[in-house]
């Protein structure tokens, strides 16, 4: 940073969610988040969203104690302008990093795209769908979003709503790009049933058993051709890399707030490159302020 904030507010927004959005770890019908803006000495504004949800499901945080470290400890260690030295919370951490670039980029006059070394002004756009009571509903879904053009489909899935489920999509969408993610809800005992998806077809598999079960990971991925992808368990570049060398995953999707903010997700990134893994950038259902 060239100059540090003048102020750092905090607020509280809550969006209706067009659908509700049902994945393994549960249903919201909409978005709590916590928002930071910050103010520069000239009146100039940074906008930064944190990620965390309601309850601590996805991961560990949630709004409530994003909030509270980003006003007790992450805000005024900025305004003093001192490293904060607190471990974890990298969704309140990353929300305040990128309200700071955000503002020092806007008094600059600088987009972030030019900022990161961007090269295109636009880039092929999936969806995330989410677990549908019916698959009549669900194949409804997926027909409008692939009807409205997104370039990969994915499907939430979950202990008893997968292969057969996976299956009817696959049969009525035959060409369609798809990919299903589990949030972390399979075990070693219980993943037995995602080798059926072998068949299918998939981009990937994403985020099969628990963040911290690496080596469950590693042997399902020797067990299986479709590639599986890491999420949760992908928080640093440090991770990403080992990971990659143990070939617990053969595509990362990277999130700006699991990982902490911009400068973490641009290492992992480099990380990625030089490993000749695909990576793509995931969503948190933000809103239109953590999506830009
Ligand atoms: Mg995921």
């Amino acid at each position: 940073m060239s100059e540090g904030p003048a102020a750092v507010e905090l607020l509280r927004v809550r969006l209706p969610l067009k659908r509700p959005f049902t994945t393994s770890f549960g249903t919201s019908a909409d978005k709590e988040c916590v928002l930071v803006r910050a103010i520069g000495s000239d009146g100039a504004e940074g906008w930064g969203e944190c990620t965390a949800m309601e309850a601590p499901r996805y991961s560990g945080e949630w709004n409530d104690g994003a909030w509270l470290v980003l006003r007790d400890h992450l805000i005024p260690a900025a305004l003093a302008g001192r490293p904060s030295g607190i471990r974890g919370h990298p969704m309140a951490e990353a929300a305040l990093e990128v309200a700071l670039v955000d503002l020092e980029l806007r008094s600059k006059g600088v987009s972030l795209a030019k900022h990161l070394g961007g090269v295109r002004d636009r880039v092929p756009c999936g969806v995330s769908v989410g677990i549908e009571d019916r698959i009549d509903d669900l194949l409804e879904v997926v027909s409008g979003f692939v009807a409205a053009g997104y370039r990969r489909v994915k499907l939430k899935i979950e202990p008893g709503r997968d292969a057969a489920v996976v299956r009817a999509v696959r049969d009525a969408f035959p060409d369609a790009p798809l990919s299903v993610d589990a949030n972390a809800a399979y075990t070693r005992e219980t993943a037995e049933v995602l080798l059926e998806l072998d068949e299918l077809g998939l981009e990937y598999v994403e985020q099969p058993l628990p963040e911290d079960d690496l080596l469950g990971h590693i042997e399902l991925q020797r067990r299986m051709a479709t590639p599986l992808c890491l999420d949760e368990t992908v928080t640093s570049a440090r991770v990403a890399r080992g990971a990659i060398e143990l070939e617990a995953c053969r595509i990362i999707n990277v999130k700006l707030g699991r990982v902490g903010g911009l400068v973490e997700a641009l290492r992992i990134h480099v990380v990625a490159r030089e490993a000749g893994v695909p990576l793509w950038v995931g969503g948190m259902l933000e809103t239109g302020v953590g999506r830009a």
